[in-house]
């Protein structure tokens, strides 16, 4: 990763030769103050600062400050600095496939130079006196001296005063100081050892305490009650590489539990090398390792650190560098989503945390496997068995958090099991429930290889829209998986040869394009995780089916076994739960 906070021996700002410009990712670095604010934390950073204060006035259109206590600009390199592509961060091309500062483009002075009115205050520790440079219309008016402390202040006014039809296309400055203040947000959960403050309009609206301590970066970012309830992730995956190196990723960071989720994906900052990176590729990873855990609209919070060899990345493909492209993809994503799951799955999964007193805590693996008994619940007409198997294997981690023994009392208007728990009374979603067994049965059967198949007696046919029959050819692997045998014909219609197990019981023609409708209509067209989650809904009881007592008990069983079930697989919870307490609190007994 970027190392910040060791100031090394800089190298003097040189300009880079015209090749090595010519390479770089051409574009505009400057489009707003948060573009400006984040190349001027960047320049902290690489400078080694342990402090960092930001400041703005009026969204960062009217000023804004970048403070330093870094190694400075010595006074003889001051008007160099302000040139284009100028830099004492790169050297030649080959330090472009191996970037390991936050800069290396030498830009960033220039063009905020050439928007706006620029102060620059800067001394190296070892300097008697600051060295100060003034622009102004894009050119340095005056060049002098003044007391300061070491470090860096680069204050910027004005911004698009010159260029009108720039200036137009800024926002409110609400909405300006809302990315600046995320830009800063993200620097500082990247760089915890880095102590940032930041002002919006003279008001206090960030402090970080610089200890090292991401939890306590987090704290300060979104707060100590989600900060204390993150969980660690670490992890680490090797490969052989392409040309005879050694591919490798890095995972470390914290994400949230399972019950700590956000509406917006904005509580998710990832991190390559240091560097806050935006990916819909990584952050589907990190979203995938929550797959059937979250409510739906709902994200994961936290924040992921990649760290790959500096040759892995290229970070030069991008003007703003918020996207890099990593050598080894896969192998990064893999990573990403194995580290976040390691972690959510050892947690456990109390998905809306219950009250006390229903969450019991974990039992032996052994009396576990001991209850894993046939059972068989025949609802209604539509007769769909569930199968209790010796294909349900024991995950090798330590067990999560599981429901208490739950005794059925009965069944409320066809759709909720009404349900006795050792501290008061549950009701339960009979089809979620039933939806999270079904879904936690595919899963293991599937982990195991034994695939949950019921062959046809006599292949049907079944006739599918255009639309179905493209589902069907882009899912051949996941249907497979599940269980399905399918044929090809000319036309759209698939022959079918067996079904899932679960799925046993209704027209397979009607059951397939029926399980393909759903995987249509399910948020994204993902992988084997959502495939399994819309077959436990086809497959699953319904609302309005009527359950014997012996059927209640069996699925109340089932669901007792589940590793994660207060959810269903689409993250609806399963059960409501009426604690003895309340219950005594809302007759007026206590
Ligand atoms: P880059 O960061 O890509 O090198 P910049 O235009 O941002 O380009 O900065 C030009 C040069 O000015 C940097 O290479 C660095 O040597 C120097 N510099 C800029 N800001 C600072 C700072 N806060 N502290 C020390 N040196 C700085
Ligand atoms: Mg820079």
């Amino acid at each position: 990763m970027v190392n910040a906070a060791t100031p090394t021996t800089r190298p003097p700002i040189r300009l880079l030769p015209p090749e090595v410009a010519a390479r770089i990712a051409a574009g505009e670095v400057i489009e707003r103050p948060a573009s400006i604010v984040k190349e001027l934390v960047e320049n902290a950073l690489d400078a080694g600062a342990r402090t960092v204060e930001v400041a703005i006035w009026g969204g960062g259109i009217d000023r804004l400050r970048v403070r330093d206590d870094g190694c400075g600009i010595p006074a003889a390199e001051v008007a160099d600095a302000f040139e284009r592509h100028a830099t004492s961060k790169l050297r030649s091309e080959h330090d472009l496939f191996a970037v390991r500062t936050l800069g290396f483009r030498g830009e960033a002075l220039a063009a905020i130079a050439a928007a706006a009115d620029v102060d620059l205050t800067t001394r190296p520790a070892g300097e008697a006196a600051a060295a100060v440079a003034r622009s102004r219309d894009g050119r340095i008016d005056h060049l002098g001296s003044a007391g300061a402390a070491p470090g860096t202040s680069v204050e910027v006014r004005e911004l698009f005063a010159a260029l009108p039809a720039r200036r137009r296309f800024l926002r409110a400055a609400a909405s300006e100081t809302r990315a600046v203040v995320q830009a800063v947000e993200a620097y500082a959960l990247a760089y915890p050892a880095v102590a940032f403050r930041m002002q919006v309009d003279e008001r206090r609206v960030l402090s970080t305490d610089g200890s090292g301590d991401v939890r306590a970066a987090f704290a300060a970012v979104h707060g100590e009650a989600m900060a204390s309830a993150l969980l660690q992730i670490a992890g680490e995956r090797t490969a052989a590489g392409d040309g005879g190196d050694e591919a490798r990723a890095r995972v470390d960071g914290l994400v949230g539990p399972p019950h700590v989720h956000r509406a917006s994906r904005r509580t998710l900052t990832l991190f390559a090398n240091g560097r806050a990176i935006v990916s819909r590729a990584l952050t589907h990873a990190v979203e995938e390792a929550y797959v059937g855990l979250l409510p739906g609209g709902r994200y994961p919070v936290g924040l992921v650190h990649i760290t790959v060899p500096p040759d892995q990345i290229d970070v030069n493909v991008h003007p703003t560098k918020a996207e890099v492209r990593f050598r080894y993809e896969r192998l990064v994503y893999s990573a990403v989503g194995a580290a976040v799951r390691a972690a959510v799955v050892q947690a456990g999964t109390p998905g809306a945390p219950l009250p006390a007193g229903l969450v019991t805590p974990s039992r032996a693996p052994g009396a576990q496997a001991a209850m894993h008994v046939a059972t068989t619940v025949t609802p209604g007409a539509d007769a769909v068995a569930v199968r209790h198997g010796a294909a349900t294997q024991q995950p090798a981690l330590p067990l999560p958090e599981r429901l208490p023994a739950l005794r059925a009392l009965g069944q409320f208007d066809s759709t909720y099991l009404v349900a006795e728990a050792p501290d008061g009374l549950c009701l339960v979603d009979q089809h979620a429930a039933h939806e999270r067994v079904l879904y936690e049965r595919i899963c293991a059967a599937r982990a195991s290889g034994a695939v949950e198949q019921q062959p046809l007696l006599a292949a049907v046919v079944a006739p599918l829209t255009a639309a179905q029959a493209a589902l069907a050819a882009e899912q051949a692997g996941s249907l497979e998986a599940l269980g399905f045998v399918l044929e090809p014909t000319d036309g759209a219609a698939l022959i079918v040869r067996a079904v899932p197990a679960a799925l046993a019981g209704g027209d397979p023609a009607r059951v397939l394009a029926d399980y393909l409708d759903r995987l249509a209509a399910s948020e994204e067209a993902a992988g084997i995780d959502r495939a399994a989650a819309t077959l436990a809904c086809r497959a699953a009881v319904m609302a309005g089916d009527r359950l014997d007592i012996e059927q209640q008990r069996a699925l109340l069983r089932a669901l007792e076994q589940c590793e994660a079930p207060q959810t269903c697989p689409h993250g609806r919870p399963t059960m409501l739960h009426l604690s003895n307490e309340a219950l005594a609190r809302s007759f007026g007994r206590r």
